[in-house]
């Protein structure tokens, strides 16, 4: 090693020597000596790499007291910044699952904070005096919007259909048709569920086509449940036959045994209404006769993260006594957020306004039109003539395996920049604080104004601003 690298490994402070730093002025005052303490190391050890590696001996200013306190207080800052970032959803994917579904809204948050940040009466009976439910915050009203005789919420869906096939057929056959052997993300797979419930799966028809007579044919000594799960998120398209559920409920009657739906996306209003494709709502699987039926309360509910299961009293009463049960239980502040989003929908009209999924689920085309060319003159006044927008008629997305099969029309901003590559515009804007997610094609960064909320259009404007910024700064 030469001689000025070696003087230069000899000129690096120690741990206490930045201690000292840091302590005239208070600078280190806000920061935890457990984080204080690595992010000294690491900023020593970041200057030792810098001096073995230059090809040319360091500038004394890297020593200086100033810019190592600096250096200090930037990395305990990323040390302590929280890892759960509030993201500005661009892709238009509305129930986007990787960016947290669905948002709630503002009456949802004032009951979630009141009954998280005080006690509540979550298992007391208050008229009674004594131990109450946990799950008579939300039943009435589950009951009361859908028509069923009992409800029970846990965890998700994927929890909540697990504990139905737990409870309604462990040790016993469940027929399924081939063509509803649903896979969702985060390895979601029907036949897996119910490995591990116990219950055998045995599956009839062929993927494309399954009749009446498959289901009788299936039916046995063995049967415990007749199971149809929604194809949320995949469509069997062009030759295609698959039992409709009333049929399957008579199925079920004729020979005893319970029919079971996991409705997956699982809505209450009827989305036809809004210009959207139609999907099963729970009132008419209910209505059908279902016994059971399951479904998300963060995909088009628009609530917090929940497995809901309606149906009959003796089937819910056998579920709720299931130990599993326990394990899967909901907590608080989703029981108190899902009862807040449940409200809304008393009132359809309301439901579709305030209930952030639904709002921009039906988001009128004129009105993302209007966003667009707004946001698209923002960026050009604050960016002049580098960067250049335009306005696609591209498509928006359900997401979160609700309507596959739909496309939301929309007007998306196409963005290409002189001298930045979409890629690399995708990633400044992922990086940024907050992170905004669009996605790219065509080698443009495409933006949906669907999925953006209120005052996003200042962090884009901003984010932007940065990158050419930095970019002229020739960096
Ligand atoms: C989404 C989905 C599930 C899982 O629901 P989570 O609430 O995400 O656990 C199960 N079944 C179907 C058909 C689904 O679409």
């Amino acid at each position: 090693m030469d001689e000025n690298k070696q003087a230069q490994l000899k000129m690096l402070p120690g741990v206490d020597r930045i201690l000292e730093y840091g302590a005239d002025g208070g600078h280190f005052d806000p920061i935890p000596k457990s984080v204080l303490i690595p992010a000294i190391r690491a900023a020593i050890d970041a200057l030792r790499s810098q001096i073995l590696q230059s090809e040319i001996p360091l500038d004394s200013s890297c020593f200086s007291r100033s810019l190592l306190v600096r250096e200090v207080k930037a990395r305990a800052g990323r040390i302590m910044a929280l890892k759960l970032k509030r993201t500005v959803n661009a892709t238009g994917v509305v129930v986007h699952t990787n960016l947290g579904r669905s948002l709630l809204s503002p009456s949802v948050l004032e009951h979630l904070t009141a009954i998280s940040s005080r006690y509540s009466n979550l298992e007391f009976d208050l008229e009674a005096g004594r131990r109450g439910s946990r799950y008579s915050a939300v039943e009435g009203i589950l009951c009361e919007l859908s028509g069923a005789r009992a409800a029970m919420v846990v965890n998700n869906n994927a929890a909540a259909v697990l504990l139905c096939l737990d409870t309604l057929a462990t040790g016993r056959e469940v027929i399924v048709s081939r063509g509803e052997l649903v896979e969702i993300g985060g390895a979601f797979r029907i036949p897996e569920v119910m490995a591990k419930s116990g219950a055998i799966l045995k599956e009839v028809g062929a993927t494309n086509r399954t009749h009446p007579r498959d289901y009788e044919n299936a039916i046995g000594e063995q049967t415990g449940l007749l199971l149809k799960a929604h194809t949320s998120n995949y469509s069997i398209v062009g030759f295609t036959a698959a039992v409709s559920l009333p049929d399957l409920v008579s199925i079920g009657r004729r020979h005893g045994i319970p029919v079971m739906e996991d409705l997956g996306s699982g809505t209450l209003v009827d989305l036809s209404k809004y210009g959207l494709t139609r999907e099963p709502t729970v009132q008419e699987s209910l209505a059908a006769g279902v016994d059971v039926v399951t479904f998300s309360g963060d995909k088009l509910l628009g609530g917090p993260q929940a497995g809901i299961i309606l149906g009959g009293k003796p089937h819910i009463d056998r579920i709720k006594a299931n130990p599993l049960t326990r394990a899967l239980r909901i907590d608080k502040m989703t029981l108190a957020a899902l009862e807040a989003t449940l409200q809304l929908y008393r009132d359809e009209q309301q439901a579709v306004h305030q209930i952030p999924t639904l709002r921009m689920l039906t988001l009128p085309l004129t009105v993302i039109q209007a966003r667009a060319a707004e946001l698209k003159s923002r960026l050009e006044r604050v960016s002049g003539e580098r960067l250049t927008v335009e306005l696609l008629d591209f498509s928006s997305k359900a997401g979160g395996g609700s309507l596959p099969m739909l496309d939301l029309p929309s007007r998306c901003l196409g963005i290409t920049v002189g001298g930045i590559s979409a890629n690399a515009i995708e990633r400044w804007m992922r990086n940024s604080n907050p992170p905004i997610i669009g996605r790219i094609e065509n080698d443009r960064f495409i933006m949906d104004p669907r999925t953006l909320q209120e005052e996003e259009s200042d962090i884009i404007e901003k984010a932007f601003a940065d990158m050419l910024a930095d970019r002229t700064q020739g960096r």
